[in-house]
């Protein structure tokens, strides 16, 4: 495995928005720079043998670097019992129920859903393009350019916020494991914050794209309630998020 970059920031990609074209840290990333180097081509063709080659050796690079952060914890992975893996299992289970029951996961999921119906909602892109149309003509431009801004915000958001919200909410259920360490450093309170930045970006778009319809359309007023209610929960289930300390973005 080839060895990062000193002047990399080290796990910077663990609490980021995977948003690397638009990322002031990309050069100082060391995920971005290996998937460079290995994906340089987005279109990949999976037809090839080299597409394959290359996922085996990541995947063999992953065991690798699991065997190794095993072994720093005193864990040998060759030593779990059956009834360990056993207990792991069931406790992974109770987790996922716990993650599923929790009323964010339902707040989550419904935003997801509200976006797909809205990115769907055929008749209102022809009529906010009609309006648009309309407008005088050095307008136009800049209205377009709002309303796709908006759009590539939301659309990258809006499964990003699910997502996110999952795996804070399974890193709590891993509470015992992570309260061991600082607030600042524990990695639920930095996924959270990360949501919160995502919802928060979310917002600003959806109130851009608002401004552009003469009265407000249901589905965005709904993904506002929607992204506010998330906020208040965030808040409420992880009171220290803001205390995260997220690497390169937050010092
Ligand atoms: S830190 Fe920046 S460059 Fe690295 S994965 Fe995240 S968004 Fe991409």
């Amino acid at each position: 495995m080839k060895k990062p970059d000193p002047n990399n920031i080290p796990g910077i990609f663990n609490y980021c928005n995977r948003w690397c074209e638009r990322c002031p840290f990309s050069d100082r990333c060391t995920l971005y720079q290996q998937e460079q180097e290995e994906w340089p081509d987005e279109d990949a063709d999976m037809n090839e043998d080299s597409f394959w080659d290359k996922l085996k050796g990541n995947l063999e690079n992953s065991i690798e670097m699991l065997q190794e952060l095993a072994e720093e914890q005193g864990i040998d992975l060759n030593e779990v019992t059956a009834e360990e893996q056993e207990e792991a299992y069931h406790e992974m289970q109770v987790n996922e129920l716990m993650v599923n029951i929790n009323p964010l996961t339902a707040l989550a999921n419904s935003y997801l859903d509200n976006c797909l119906a809205w990115v769907k909602n055929q008749e209102i892109w022809e009529s906010l393009h009609m309006h648009i149309q309309l407008q005088a003509s050095g307008k136009i431009n800049e209205l377009e350019a709002i309303r796709d801004e908006s759009m590539e915000v939301i659309r990258w958001y809006m499964t990003m916020i699910p997502s996110k919200i999952h795996v804070a909410l399974s890193s709590k259920e891993e509470a015992d494991f992570w309260d061991q360490y600082p607030i600042q450093e524990r990695h639920y309170n930095g996924v959270a914050k990360l949501v919160k930045v995502c919802v928060q970006e979310s917002k600003e778009a959806w109130d851009q794209l608002s401004e552009l319809f003469i009265q407000v359309p249901v589905q965005v007023s709904t993904a506002l309630q929607l992204l506010t209610a998330i906020e208040e929960q965030v808040s409420e289930q992880f009171p220290d998020a803001d205390q995260f300390i997220r690497p390169g973005f937050d010092w």
